[in-house]
């Protein structure tokens, strides 16, 4: 038997506060802002040292001043109030999903999903796949959608970056300790654990099921790592992306088939089944084997996964498509073919790809074939990828490939600073947050006082620069970094000057360096002795990506490079926590994505949401959001001669700098006072980002135009591929 982990906190709780165990077992504490307030009330330096890791703060506080917090009246009545809303949040009766369909209650909508990135706690995602399926379970659940997600308890996270004093990215592995985290084991009815067994490499491999909540959702997590697994099989689920194609097409496999029969262990039958992303795509496979093991034929067991399947494609880059050699995927899977009643070539033509042939099985290919339900992440990433699918259906012109979109949203209780909602409730009303789908209410955002509005902006500033300078500090005092390092960790930022930031991945098509194509004039810029720019970049490369350390590399030296006197700075280590800080403490947000390679991109709506403006290439959400008052649009884009391009579209960004941001941003009586200007740019972002741009608009599309439909059965929506 595998021993359970010890449920936390160790602490012993006064009584009268029992219930903050349970507030810590559930990461909506994550966005709910009497939730967070709450820890705070009781230790803001621990709950800021702890980086709002419940679970360590309640393991850290001092008992004494538990006791002291059990009888003061204040913390008593705000604590009875979290209390009530956590009750409030464990039924769906009154939801927007249970009002609106109340006839398809008791019915469920999986969600497949590599990563998750729920909060920083709970390291299990890399980027913005990760970040968009939290925010889409946060919004599940805060709307009522009897939903369940299925991932992948990666033990050893993602990773830690430090950058090495020549700019070389380091990665090493960050680890994660269940005990810190609210993830518990999942126990049948009989107190056994819920444990699925996969064949894989011709092997019988158990995966264990874990749970995270997330409000109503819960996020079920497979794990190998298990005494009764060969030595190998362990070591399968513990890494995310950093492992290579084979640990890559076992971690699918395992994820596909053995999520489905964790499903069918607990007894859930779903529905509606969503893949986000190709990862994913193993699942339909599973399905499909249910339906001939019932009793269907091949033919008949497509078109029933078809009915009730969704697919979401998230990237135009070829490399972001996960294409296996055939042979590989039939020794990993194999031979799952007998089971479904065909041969080896019926399987592997589930995954052909015209343009990669009968030797690859292309797992985006795949879920086309297997779901009538496809979508891009934007309205113009669903034209590109009608074109990428095309080779798909022959007989087509590309228009009429059938791909929808649903572009993508951010979770506002997640990425909108308090001091901003604190600001919407005094003039809007408390009621506001109810009510993100009237346009109204964001209209009214344009009538907010300048002189909040600008409070509440500074006040996030001085978070940032207050966090960038603590920690230039403290690696100083460690000797981990030398002087001239530490002008790059921002020690010489200034909290007046107008600030850029730019956190993504770095890949090489985000174009990290395209600022510094023309270093003389960038130069010219960034120190003009009266309007001076300031600029923070963050983000990591993935671990196997040496063009993209390679750009990190250029970044980072501008950070020492004399010329900039320091106002370019680097904050290792871009996870959730330091996003945060970033969208919510810049002026303005940059994104230069080679178009039309940015699918999506969601970094810009959670600054905007923050009334930071964005400066960004027409892609993405930026060819939908951008219109006019809400920032600025680099225009240009899609030419093959991308060395021109490169240069036309920096020479772009060097003169709305010049000509519109920076007079924009300095036109104001004095150095302290409010840009009345730059304000009405300001609130017209969070006007665009709050009336489009949420998860909750992006959830509930998914729900009328997708869900619902598959829900109540009827007709497929499209033909299937003919290629
Ligand atoms: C939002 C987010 C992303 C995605 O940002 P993009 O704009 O899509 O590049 C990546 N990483 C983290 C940590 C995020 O919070």
């Amino acid at each position: 038997m595998v021993p359970y982990f010890a449920r936390v906190p160790n602490t012993t709780l006064p009584s009268r506060l029992a219930g903050l165990r349970a507030l810590a077992g559930n990461l909506s504490w994550s966005w709910n802002r009497e939730a967070r307030a709450l820890f705070a009330a009781i230790d803001d330096r621990l709950w800021h040292r702890v980086r709002h890791n419940p679970i360590d703060f309640l393991n850290q506080v001092d008992p004494a001043r538990l006791e002291a917090c059990a009888t003061d009246p204040v913390f008593r009545a705000q604590y009875d109030e979290a209390m009530h809303w956590l009750q409030a949040e464990s039924s769906n009766a009154q939801t927007w999903f249970a009002t609106h369909h109340p006839e398809l209650a008791g019915r469920t909508i999986a969600y497949f999903c590599a990563e998750f990135g729920l909060h920083n706690s709970v390291p299990i995602y890399s980027g913005g796949l990760g970040v968009l399926a939290g925010d889409h379970c946060k919004t599940a659940s805060d709307l009522g959608l009897p939903f369940v997600g299925v991932g992948i308890l990666y033990r050893n996270g993602y990773f830690d970056q430090k950058v090495a004093p020549d700019g070389w990215q380091q990665d090493s592995a960050d680890a994660l300790t269940l005990a810190r985290t609210p993830i518990t084991p999942i126990v049948l009815p009989d107190g056994a654990p819920c444990i699925v067994t996969v064949k894989l490499d011709g092997h019988d491999t158990f995966v264990r099921a874990w749970q995270l909540m997330v409000g109503r959702v819960p996020v079920i997590l497979l794990d190998t790592d298990l005494p009764e697994n060969r030595p190998e099989a362990r070591e399968l689920l513990s890494r995310l992306y950093s492992g290579g194609v084979e640990m890559r097409l076992r971690q699918e496999w395992l994820l596909g088939v053995g999520g489905v029969r964790v499903l069918r262990k607990l007894g859930i039958a779903p529905h509606v089944w969503h893949a986000n992303e190709g990862h994913a795509s193993f699942m339909y496979i599973e399905r499909a084997r249910e339906y001939i093991a019932g009793g269907m034929t091949f033919a008949e067991a497509v078109k029933a996964v078809r009915r009730e399947s969704v697919f979401t494609t998230h990237t135009p880059v070829p490399a972001g498509h996960d294409v296996f050699a055939r042979e590989r995927v039939e020794a990993v899977a194999g031979p799952v073919w007998l089971d479904m009643g065909i041969d080896a070539d019926t399987f592997a033509s589930i995954g052909f790809h015209p343009e990669h042939g009968p030797s690859a099985f292309h797992m985006t290919a795949c879920a086309v074939r297997m779901s009538s339900r496809v979508t891009g992440v934007s309205k113009l990433h669903a034209e590109v990828t009608r074109e990428m699918l095309r080779p798909m259906w022959p007989n087509r012109p590309a228009n009429s490939v059938p791909v929808g979109h649903v572009t993508n949203g951010v979770h506002l209780a997640t990425w909108m600073a308090n001091p901003i909602m604190k600001l919407l409730d005094r003039h809007l009303g408390n009621g506001w947050g109810f009510q993100l789908d009237d346009p109204a209410v964001w209209d009214r955002i344009l009538t907010l006082p300048d002189d909040e509005l600008w409070a509440a902006h500074r006040e996030l500033k001085d978070v940032l620069f207050d966090v960038m300078k603590v920690q230039a500090r403290r690696s100083f005092a460690q000797q981990e970094m030398t002087a001239a390092q530490i002008v790059g960790a921002g020690l010489l930022l200034d909290r007046h000057t107008l600030t850029i930031g730019f956190a993504r991945r770095f890949a090489t098509y985000k174009r990290a360096d395209l600022l510094f194509h023309d270093p003389e004039r960038l130069m010219r810029i960034l120190g003009d002795a009266d309007r001076p720019v300031q600029l923070i970049f963050a983000g990591k490369a993935h671990p196997a990506d040496t063009p993209g350390k390679t750009v990190l590399q250029k970044v980072y030296q501008a950070t020492r490079d004399p010329r900039f006197e320091g106002r370019v700075a680097f904050l290792e280590d871009y996870d959730m926590h330091i996003a945060h800080l970033l969208v919510q403490g810049v002026d303005l947000w940059m994104n230069v994505p080679r178009v039309p390679l940015e699918a999506s991109g969601t970094s810009g709506m959670k600054a905007a949401l923050n009334g930071v403006p964005q400066l960004s290439t027409i892609d993405g959400w930026w060819a939908e959001g951008y219109d006019g008052t809400n920032g600025w649009a680099v225009t240009g884009g899609g030419s093959a001669d991308t060395v021109r391009e490169d240069a036309e579209q920096a020479a772009r960004i060097y003169e709305l700098l010049e000509k519109e941001i920076v007079p924009r941003y300095y036109d104001r009586p004095s150095r302290t006072a409010e840009p009345k200007a730059w304000l009405a740019t300001m609130k017209h972002a969070i006007r665009v980002a709050g009336r489009i741009f949420t998860a909750q608009r992006m959830v509930m599309e998914y729900t009328k135009a997708y869900y619902v439909p598959a829900m109540a059965g009827g007709d497929l929506p499209d033909d299937p591929p003919t290629a």
